[in-house]
């Protein structure tokens, strides 16, 4: 049996005395037990010499293979570190297609064929593990006789020690592959993005600077989600199998009065977020920043910006910990995209940029000239290539839950478009409009940059609207969805960027090559790159219809759902693209489309049949239930010999619930039939675009109906939480 309303209620209501789970903080000085359990530079040191520990550097750094001596010399360091912290097990941590972490789990201890018992790690299990790939999606790279999946270690991310309740287990990152090399996860092709990427943004980075040798991407993501009490969440098949509500009748009170943005934290989410904030830190992830969001018992949190690789990972691993904090606090975490509806939904937005070995922010206007003509050279490029393959973008944040934003009218909408700022809006247009590049323009050009006063750039985060803001040192895409792998865009961005930088290297090139002086050559290309990509920039209101009509006109793709975007991906531009930067073989991209297919289709395929048994064992019973109450107290009156005026109320109500009991029988029968037929089509994409064209707008009408009765039923019946006690109920 599952707990009914008001036992859900009750225990909340009762928990008297309920203790706040304050969990004590290893240090108030943070920096005193940071990154305590990760295998950083700082362990390594001390469990290795330093000889290996150079050479263990070097091959990190150069992305060089690590010989199998060093690779023995880690696996033994890390294990004897590891040991000390009471670990027993290690795992190879990865990423497959799920959009979670996986993990299997294996002890150090074995037994010799001697019969000695020993503690063992070599480098060959450090370097390459075999778990059973066959469970996870695949898309059909594996054939079922070739099920097997590798996972091979990443140096480029430490390992780290995973604490869940008094078991300790040595997490290694890896990439998950096929048997004949092809990835099955995120972390590959974001891997293989990046250095695209770094290639092609060096020698554009020489052209200002000749010391620049190494360019790497940085991320810094914003988590978006909201907590509830377990025991509301527990209450609630939908909360519980699909992650969000189908079913509610919108509560009087949601977030009108804003008065939960930035508002006071409750104390019982202070716990919760000092404790996740704590399990952040032992792990190294440089958590910061926490507040309350829009929606009533919605929250953000938000760390440091990091190298990309790592910083998917730890929003990774953060995803986890949420989930695993929240328990210990009675509470859930609801990272779903839009968990309910008429409220703000989630999103993780992620700041994109670039930085260089000599110190800088490519996306930071600098205070020499020099650095300025270099910052607007990868601002252009960077708009230009959005604009180029806003297509391909917009499909990388595609899901089902991610529907629910960006396919709704709410933020950001389904239209790529790029907001700067008046700042820089003034700057490009100014360019665009100029005279020629002659030795006064490039001046020109330069002493305008020159003005742009920081404090202004630091105020371009004003326009939420936007999908992919400029804010000031940093692009924010605002696109992703709360519940995904930030590789999955990040892999795009980088592809697209170091594209685009290709390109712009190329006509640079050729200008040079006719005899163009250096500045000049760059400003004449950059303004057509502005005066190309320029129906992408919108500084207005994005959430707004008159900006679809707008969008419309320029051309700009408005594609609100996922099994419409994914296409994008399979375009003759996205598979030359992805394939010639080599971060996709065409296989692995026709593998991963068919994945993000199948996950869609898995999602509504859950909610479908989660909805339809709502409604025939909670919510028709309740119906008929007090229906036939009010027929009987209709009854009662009439017996007393009473006119019909006296019982009118009773049988109006009893008409209303009838014709919505049998409305929503009939459509769940429908939903049925319908899904039936769906599961018949072979085409995975056919499919999704059956589940999103025919059964979406089903489930729609259902909820309607269910919602009508909601509201008509007696309060004292009704059991399914409400949308006030989700919201309201502390
Ligand atoms: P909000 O968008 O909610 O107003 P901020 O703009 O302060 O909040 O968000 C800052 C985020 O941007 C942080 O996660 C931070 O780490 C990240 N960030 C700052 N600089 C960079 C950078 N150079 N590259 C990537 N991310 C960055
Ligand atoms: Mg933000």
């Amino acid at each position: 049996m599952s707990l009914s309303r008001f036992q859900a209620l009750d225990t909340i209501l009762n928990r008297s005395g309920f203790e706040l789970e304050y969990v004590d903080v290893p240090d108030p000085k943070i920096s005193n037990f940071f990154g305590c359990n990760v295998f950083n530079d700082e362990s390594m040191k001390e469990y290795m010499t330093e000889e290996a520990f150079g050479n263990v550097k070097v091959a990190i750094e150069s992305g060089a293979k690590l010989s199998r001596e060093d690779a023995d010399i880690v696996a033994d360091a890390m294990k004897r570190w590891a040991m000390d912290h009471g670990v027993t097990h290690y795992t190879h941590w990865f990423q497959p297609l799920t959009g979670r972490t996986a993990e299997k789990h294996d002890s150090f201890f074995t037994l010799r064929p001697d019969g000695e018992v020993v503690e063992e790690f070599t480098g060959d299990t450090l370097v390459q593990q075999e778990p059973d790939g066959s469970s996870f999606p695949g898309g059909g790279l594996r054939s079922t006789f070739e099920a097997r999946g590798y996972t091979a270690w990443d140096p480029s991310s430490p390992a780290f020690i995973l604490e869940v309740g008094e078991g300790k287990t040595l997490c290694i990152p890896t990439i998950f592959v096929t048997y004949g090399g092809d990835s099955l996860d995120y972390k590959l092709p974001l891997l293989k993005s990046q250095s695209y990427l770094e290639k092609a943004a060096i020698p554009v980075c020489q052209l200002f600077d000749e010391q620049v040798s190494k360019v790497w991407v940085t991320l810094g993501w914003e988590q978006e989600y909201f907590l509830v009490d377990e025991a509301l969440f527990n209450a609630r098949p939908d909360l519980l199998l699909t992650g969000r509500t189908l079913l509610g009748k919108h509560s009087p009170k949601g977030q009108q009065l804003d008065d939960h943005y930035f508002g006071s934290i409750p104390e019982r989410v202070y716990a919760y977020m000092r404790d996740l904030e704590t399990e952040c830190h032992k792990l190294g992830i440089p958590v910061r920043t926490r507040h309350n969001e829009v929606g009533p018992g919605q929250y953000e949190l938000a760390p440091m910006f990091e190298e990309v690789n790592l910083a998917v990972d730890h929003n990774q691993l953060l995803m986890d910990l949420m989930d695993r904090v929240a328990r210990r606090h009675k509470l859930r975490v609801l990272l779903h995209e839009k968990p309910f509806a008429g409220v703000n939904g989630s999103g993780k937005h992620n700041n994109w940029s670039m930085s260089t070995n000599t110190g800088s922010n490519l996306l930071s206007p600098g205070k020499k000239p020099g650095s300025n003509l270099r910052f607007l050279t990868f601002f252009v490029n960077t708009i230009q290539a959005v604009y180029k393959h806003a297509d391909i973008l917009r499909a990388s944040v595609a899901s089902a839950s991610n529907d629910h934003r960006l396919g709704a009218n709410e933020a950001p909408p389904a239209i790529v478009s790029v907001f700067i700022g008046e700042t820089l809006t003034k700057v490009l247009d100014s360019i665009e409009e100029g005279a020629a590049f002659d030795e006064a323009g490039v001046k020109e050009v330069i002493d305008l940059l020159n003005k742009i006063p920081n404090l202004e750039l630091d105020n371009t985060d004003r326009n939420r609207t936007s999908p992919f803001a400029f804010t000031g040192n940093k692009f924010e895409i605002r696109m992703v969805g709360s519940t995904m792998n930030c590789a999955a865009p990040m892999t795009v961005m980088n592809t697209i960027v170091g594209r685009q930088l290709e390109i712009f290297q190329k006509e640079l090139k050729e200008l040079m090559d006719k005899g163009q002086d250096r500045n000049a050559a760059v400003l004449t290309i950059l303004r057509r790159y502005i005066a190309e990509s320029k129906a992408i920039r919108f500084e207005g209101d994005g959430y707004s219809e008159a900006w679809e009509v707008e969008a419309k006109k320029r051309g700009l793709a408005n594609t609100p759902n996922t099994p419409d975007s994914l296409n994008a991906y399979l375009s003759d531009d996205a598979v030359k693209l992805f394939t010639s930067s080599n971060v996709f073989t065409e296989k692995e991209l026709h593998a991963h489309y068919e994945v993000m297919n199948e996950n869609y289709i898995i999602k509504l395929q859950i909610e479908a049949r989660t909805m339809g048994e709502m409604v025939i064992n909670h919510i028709l019973p309740a119906a008929l239930a007090y229906q036939s109450e009010l027929a009987n107290s209709a009854l009662n009156i009439k017996s007393l010999g009473l006119s019909e005026k006296e019982y009118k109320t009773q049988l109006d109500l009893v008409k209303l619930i009838a014709e919505n009991v049998s409305l929503i029988k009939q459509k769940v029968n429908e939903m049925t039939n319908v899904r039936r037929d769906a599961n018949e089509l072979e085409d995975a994409n056919e499919m999704a675009k059956a589940y999103c064209y025919k059964i979406k707008p089903l489930m729609e009408e259902i909820r309607t109906y269910a919602d009508r009765l909601e509201y008509l039923v007696d309060d004292r019946e009704w059991p399914l939480i409400k949308y006030r006690e989700l919201m309201f109920v502390r």
